[in-house]
């Protein structure tokens, strides 16, 4: 007997997430000492030290239980976000809820839509839940939202945008973003993932919180784990009608966000300091990171996020695995259908310059 072939058909074709190589991994393959990561869209700067001390403080109430209603990072997220405390469900990371509302929305009989290129964790729940997957071709790397209007029928129950997306970095405007809920029949819910928006400084970015009101289907997702530097703690928030919050509640596991990353994230949250400062460095190393690939004739992908995608203009296999005999981390996305290009975070300058010298001897120019 294959254990294989008593999983459910989902689990049988399902590709597992491949995450970026962590750096304890690359020394104990490489011996190296002196290495960096951009690969993971983390923070250069670190997480808040106000976080720090607060998950510090926590650390002698491991004995017990989470707060299983995360009644006060609820409490705080409402009154920093303006919504209802009943419109919040917290997740262990943001694709923990991912998770939450394909469980909730999706089952075999049903489909789900998503771009081409878009983040990989939206095929891997609509998968594992039997549900069928409708992607739509890319419009100049980002989502062509006519296109996924276009695969939306009866059988239809969630869409998932990420904006911006990773990992290309594209970003859709407020008013195509409005149209497309406009189109959208009231059966489908529509998540939007704003894991980056906190880094976003376009002009015409929407925050789709603004939109809760006006549509019950809809479902917006944030994190700790990108411009919080909170990655390791793993929590993250949906924001929705409450009756949808509801829903994503009864599938959510009690104690889904731990007791350190609880009061980690509330205290983060308070940190505008922290935030102002990762947001401001992100933007210089994204104009530093820019202004570098061009001198260089390699293009890039505009991006509103932390990272930028940038084409070596050769399979970028053999030069992210030189680039890791440099000591430096990026992130190969090919299983995102873009095999000449690489995803490299934004560090901090330094990191940024230590990259780019390494990649110049990587790609001998
Ligand atoms: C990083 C990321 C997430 C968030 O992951 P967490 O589970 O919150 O760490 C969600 N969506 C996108 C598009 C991301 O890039």
């Amino acid at each position: 007997m294959k254990a294989e072939q008593l999983a459910v058909a989902g689990v049988r074709r399902l590709q597992p997430y491949q995450p970026g190589k962590p750096i304890s991994e690359l020394e104990r393959e490489l011996g190296l000492t002196r290495i960096i990561k951009l690969a993971s869209n983390e923070n250069p700067l670190g997480s808040s030290p106000k976080a720090l001390a607060a998950a510090r403080s926590g650390l002698s109430e491991l004995h017990l239980y989470p707060d299983g209603s995360g009644f006060e990072l609820k409490t705080a997220l409402a009154a920093k976000l303006g919504v209802d405390f009943e419109q919040i469900t917290l997740g262990n990371g943001s694709n923990d809820v991912l998770e939450l509302a394909a469980r909730a929305f999706l089952s075999a009989e049903h489909a789900a839509v998503f771009s081409e290129h878009a983040f990989a964790v939206y095929p891997i729940v609509t998968q594992a839940v039997g549900a069928q997957a409708r992607i739509a071709p890319a419009l100049r790397y980002g989502h062509d939202l006519d296109a996924m209007a276009g695969l939306v029928d009866r059988n239809v129950r969630v869409v998932f945008i990420a904006n911006p997306n990773n990992p290309t970095g594209t970003w859709l405007s407020r008013e195509e973003l409005r149209r497309f809920l406009g189109l959208m029949p009231e059966q489908v819910i529509v998540v939007i993932d704003e894991a980056y928006f906190e880094y976003v400084r376009e002009p015409d970015y929407p925050n789709a919180l603004t939109w809760l009101d006006q549509f019950p289907n809809l479902i917006v997702t944030r994190t700790f784990s990108k411009a919080y530097g909170l990655a390791g703690l793993r929590v993250g928030y949906a924001v929705s009608s409450p009756e949808v919050a509801d829903l994503l509640n009864r599938v959510r596991q009690p104690f889904n966000v731990n007791s350190l990353a609880l009061v980690a994230a509330t205290a983060a949250l308070a940190d505008e300091d922290h935030l102002a400062r990762s947001v401001h460095l992100n933007g210089e190393g994204l104009k530093q990171l820019g202004a570098a690939f061009s001198q260089r004739g390699l293009r890039f992908i505009p991006s509103a996020g932390n990272f930028l995608a940038v084409d070596v203009g050769r399979p970028a296999a053999p030069v992210y695995e030189a680039l890791l005999r440099e000591g430096v981390i990026v992130r190969p996305i090919a299983n995102y259908g873009l095999p000449n290009h690489l995803r490299v975070t934004i560090g901090t300058l330094e990191e940024n310059g230590i990259f780019l010298s390494a990649l110049d001897r990587v790609l001998g120019s």
